[in-house]
């Protein structure tokens, strides 16, 4: 077990990990490093830190575990410092929590010490952002995701999985590409939808007063939307850094939009109700396998 931990970046990853990492073991001492120091007292006050500091004056010395909960592209350049610091202990390891890993992973892999970075991706959040949204009931039976790269050695990647292991995590371990390809389709895509429903809707009925259209807002309309509530800063970095991958399954997604539309258009100029219900239902299906 790690008994000196820094967080960098208490915000609402950042600070469930540290409410977690209390509840379970309260002796181990916690340092959080942040732009505004002095915004994070109330999780001194709280018990969940031990310590806040300057994340312009991060000291290395006696810490065995950082854990970089910051968004993606400042990850790469706090890390990297990190790396750099001539105070990292020879046993510190280095965690992040981003929700892209192989731009990290490439940014840090030439670096001598790279095998002090562990890649790692909490399956757990909301739309909400900052510590004050942070809870440790987030990270229970979440998965975690672990992406190992080359340098990295088997005993650092067991130390890290234990330690989520003792957060109550369940462990996935694979490679930053099909980690970074598989959460383009499962969180990244579901964003981007939120948003541009979001964006569609306004566009329609800007003229409305917002009041006038709550009677009209049921829980469909909320939980299609609730994503776009997230963080700007936090997606901008996501959608830059996992582009790629991001915009093959929208594009994919298009062909999916065009599909049903087609599929409405011929159902009504034939009146073959037949026509959707078999969409729906080839749907159903597909939504049954993943919600079982
Ligand atoms: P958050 O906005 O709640 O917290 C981010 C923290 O980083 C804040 O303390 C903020 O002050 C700090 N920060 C922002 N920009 C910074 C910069 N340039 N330099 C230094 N500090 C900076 O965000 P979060 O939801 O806790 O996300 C943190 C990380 O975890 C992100 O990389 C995100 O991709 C990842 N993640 C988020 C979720 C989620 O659902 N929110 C889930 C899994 C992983």
């Amino acid at each position: 077990m790690f008994n000196r931990i820094a967080i960098i970046g208490l915000g609402l990853i950042g600070g469930s990990i540290a409410r977690m990492v209390k509840k379970k073991c309260e002796s181990v001492y916690i340092t959080a490093y942040g732009r505004k120091p002095e915004s994070l007292y109330n999780a001194v006050k709280e018990g969940f830190i031990d310590e806040v500091a300057s994340i312009d004056a991060i000291d290395c010395k006696n810490v065995d575990l950082f854990i970089v909960a910051t968004p993606v592209l400042s990850s790469i350049t706090i890390i990297n410092s990190l790396l750099n610091d001539p105070q990292l202990e020879s046993g510190a390891l280095i965690i992040d929590a981003g929700s892209v890993k192989q731009p990290i992973i490439d940014f840090v892999i030439n670096h001598d010490k790279a095998h002090r970075f562990v890649g790692c991706h909490p399956m757990a959040g909301s739309e909400k952002s900052g510590y004050t949204f942070s809870t440790h009931s987030i990270l229970t039976g979440a998965w975690v995701i672990i992406t190992p790269h080359q340098k990295n050695n088997d005993a650092d990647i067991a130390a890290i999985k234990n330690f989520w292991e003792m957060l109550e995590c369940r462990i996935h371990i694979t490679d930053a590409a099909t980690h970074d390809k598989m959460v383009a389709s499962t969180s990244h895509l579901p964003h981007i939808v939120s948003s541009a429903l979001m964006e569609c809707f306004f566009s329609a009925h800007n003229d409305v007063n917002p009041f006038d259209m709550q009677p009209f807002i049921g829980k469909g309309f909320k939980d299609m939307t609730r994503l776009a509530g997230g963080s700007p800063d936090m997606w901008a970095d996501i959608v830059l850094s996992n582009n790629a991958n991001i915009i093959a399954v929208l594009e994919d997604y298009l062909q999916s939009v065009i599909k049903v539309t087609d599929i409405i258009r011929e159902a009504a100029q034939s009146a073959d109700r037949g026509l959707l219900c078999q969409y729906f239902e080839e749907v159903q299906n597909k939504w049954n396998k993943y919600h079982a």
